[in-house]
């Protein structure tokens, strides 16, 4: 595989060598079989969030109960703050809050060791996408732009360490695993991962090689020892490996999504019967990819169809752009409560 090398270059490069097309000219489209670095950056999204989660309840399968313990108080909390109208006030605590961020880049070639800028790039997306100031906002069909949610909270790349020591909010591990799955292993040192930072206090983020998904994540409520999300290389940031149609951060912004107790907008069913628990969403019959136009139509939900420019949707990075009000408060609603120590909360 003439390919192993060259699309690594300087660890730090950050240049633009993208990974577009220079992986695939080999032989049998591998990606899974060797993952040495020669694996194809996927054409279409894919999460892993509710296999992994329906891999915890096999475990423990009074993760279930808790999570929908959760959703009574998430609806509560709707209830009450749904009346403050625009979807952005936060009641229990001032906004914005200020989420402090850990990324540990997990890597097994020089690709794989993303550099700083791109680990960098990633924040000002959930930065813009969280807070309403994305400039693709005008993308929003109109239909809908009464509904788009600001959820009020700030991201930045910790500069302290669990120990109190400074840091640049950035881990590095060599590990000898080709790629990982949603199984968590990335998430422990044990398995050849990196273990979290404390988890109610740190939004952790593994970056690493992922076979056949662009990331997952974990709803609250879960195990501690591998809440976070994880996102793989060549979805993460907006440089140096990130590779189209998935190079403009938004994996990032979906899976921290997920993180915050939100569900696909279809409902994770294919048959109209599914709910994300979200009333502002349009019921939808399924997944959205690539660069749908509008409108297009399931589940009866004409005339505007499914909102498949929400960043919970399965399309391409610059198809997504925004989170609506009632997403913004189960979000909001998530940091009152099961989330509630982030940001220097109670
Ligand atoms: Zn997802």
């Amino acid at each position: 595989m003439p390919d192993d090398q060259n699309d690594g270059g300087a660890t730090d490069g950050g240049a633009t060598d993208g990974g577009t097309g220079n992986t695939d000219g080999g032989n049998n489209d591998g990606g899974n079989a060797d993952g040495g670095g020669g694996e194809t950056p996927p054409t279409v999204r894919t999460c892993g969030t509710m296999e992994s989660y329906q891999l915890l309840v096999a475990a423990d399968p009074q993760y279930a109960d808790r999570l929908a313990a959760l959703e009574t108080t998430t609806t509560d909390y709707i209830a009450l703050h749904a009346q403050d109208g625009d979807g952005s006030v936060m009641a229990a605590r001032s906004g914005p809050i200020r989420i402090p961020v850990v990324v540990h880049v997990v890597y097994n070639d020089a690709a794989s060791n993303i550099s700083d800028a791109q680990v960098q790039s990633q924040i000002p997306v959930l930065n813009a996408d969280y807070h309403k100031r994305n400039t693709d906002l005008k993308n929003c069909p109109k239909v809908w732009e009464g509904v788009v949610g600001d959820v009020n909270i700030e991201f930045y790349l910790a500069t302290t360490d669990p120990t109190g020591a400074a840091t640049n909010g950035i881990t590095r591990t060599s590990t000898t695993v080709a790629s990982f799955t949603d199984d968590n292993k990335v998430k422990s040192a044990a398995t050849g991962g990196h273990d979290p930072w404390p988890t109610d206090t740190y939004l952790n983020i593994w970056v690493c090689k992922l076979a056949s998904l662009l990331g997952y994540a974990q709803f609250p409520a879960g195990p501690a020892a591998t809440d976070g999300v994880v996102i793989l290389h060549t979805a993460f940031g907006t440089t140096g490996t990130a590779a189209a149609p998935f190079n403009l951060g938004r994996t990032a912004t979906h899976e921290v999504g997920h993180w915050l107790n939100l569900r696909h907008i279809w409902g994770d069913v294919t048959d109209c019967s599914g709910t994300d628990f979200v009333s502002d969403t349009p019921n939808a019959g399924g997944p959205n990819y690539g660069k749908p136009t509008f409108p297009h139509v399931t589940c009866t939900n004409g005339p505007n169809g499914d909102m498949f420019v929400n960043f919970m949707d399965y399309v391409d990075d610059d198809t997504m752009v925004m989170f609506s009000k009632e997403q913004a408060l189960r979000m909001q609603a998530t940091l009152s409560g099961a989330r509630s120590k982030l940001g220097g909360g109670p």
